[in-house]
């Protein structure tokens, strides 16, 4: 297996000389889900769009495949990786339209519409994150976490080796939380997809993750990273969010639970 499919190297990151974050390292291997977590403003977002060069690294380098991708070519670019950003765009186009733009990384020179293959996997992801139904309707006329959904199966039908996804369960309910998780599991185990996603939520990061990156805004740095049950500890959460919690094993994944202590 290839251990270092992604390789972040020393990476630095923030905005017109205004430092973020420093000395980020980290690797994830093929089919590895990893979730950035860490207190609002500590860098998380601002990681996630420099790993692609949607934000140009201070210093550093995030390697795919030992390839620099803020130099890889747009387009090979399009196709190995996706992202699925904040806020949700509301324009006026049907969910279908908007999940095919997910295939456009794939059209030919000259090739100005989708063709079947391009409408069987918009079909295949729409279905996939269960919003066939909605197809036909407008993206300005359906919910917030349905958009979502939309987003997601846009990304999904890039048909990407590494998924990059801010906050990808915010808008929606518990149920539907679930589902876009069991799908990025599935999706992981039979597509050997590699995901890096930030969470705010810190038991779904605890129970979906293979790794986890915890940053801390003090520092600017990374504070721990490893397994979910290295990461996710009372000491680490009260060190970095300083908040007391109780972190305990949920008893049916043995991932780590977390709950608020009263004061
Ligand atoms: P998080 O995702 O952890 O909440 P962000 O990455 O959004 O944190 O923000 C980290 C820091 O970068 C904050 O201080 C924020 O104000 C700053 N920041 C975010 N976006 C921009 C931007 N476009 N221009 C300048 N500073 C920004």
């Amino acid at each position: 297996m290839n251990r270092q499919f992604l390789d972040i190297q020393d990476l630095a990151c923030g905005y017109d000389r205004q430092m973020v974050l420093h000395h980020i390292n980290f690797q994830a291997q093929k089919g590895e889900v990893v979730t950035i977590i860490g207190p609002n403003g500590s860098g998380k977002t601002t990681l996630l769009k420099t790993i692609p060069g949607l934000i140009h690294a201070l210093e550093g380098y995030a390697l795919l495949d030992q390839e620099d991708l803020s130099q890889m070519p747009a387009k090979l670019k399009a196709k190995r990786v996706a992202m699925v950003m904040q806020p949700m765009e509301s324009i006026y186009m049907t969910v279908e339209e908007y999940v095919l733009l997910g295939r456009l990384p794939y059209f030919k020179t000259y090739q100005f519409i989708e063709d079947p293959s391009d409408i069987r996997a918009a079909d295949k992801y729409l279905e996939y994150t269960g919003i066939s139904h909605l197809k036909g309707e407008s993206l300005s006329r359906i919910s917030s976490g349905e958009r979502q959904l939309a987003t997601i199966a846009k990304a999904l039908a890039q048909e990407p080796e590494l998924l990059l996804m801010d906050e990808p369960t915010s808008h929606l309910d518990i149920s539907h939380q679930a589902q876009i998780l069991k799908l990025i599991t599935d999706l992981k185990q039979q597509h050997d997809l590699t995901v890096v996603m930030v969470q705010h939520d810190l038991n779904l990061a605890g129970e979906y993750s293979d790794q986890v990156i915890l940053l801390d805004k003090e520092t600017q740095t990374l504070y721990k990273s490893g397994s979910p049950k290295e990461v996710i500890t009372e000491a680490h959460i009260r060190a970095v969010y300083h908040t007391d919690v109780v972190v305990e094993s949920n008893p049916h994944s043995g991932r780590p639970g977390v709950f608020l202590r009263k004061s």
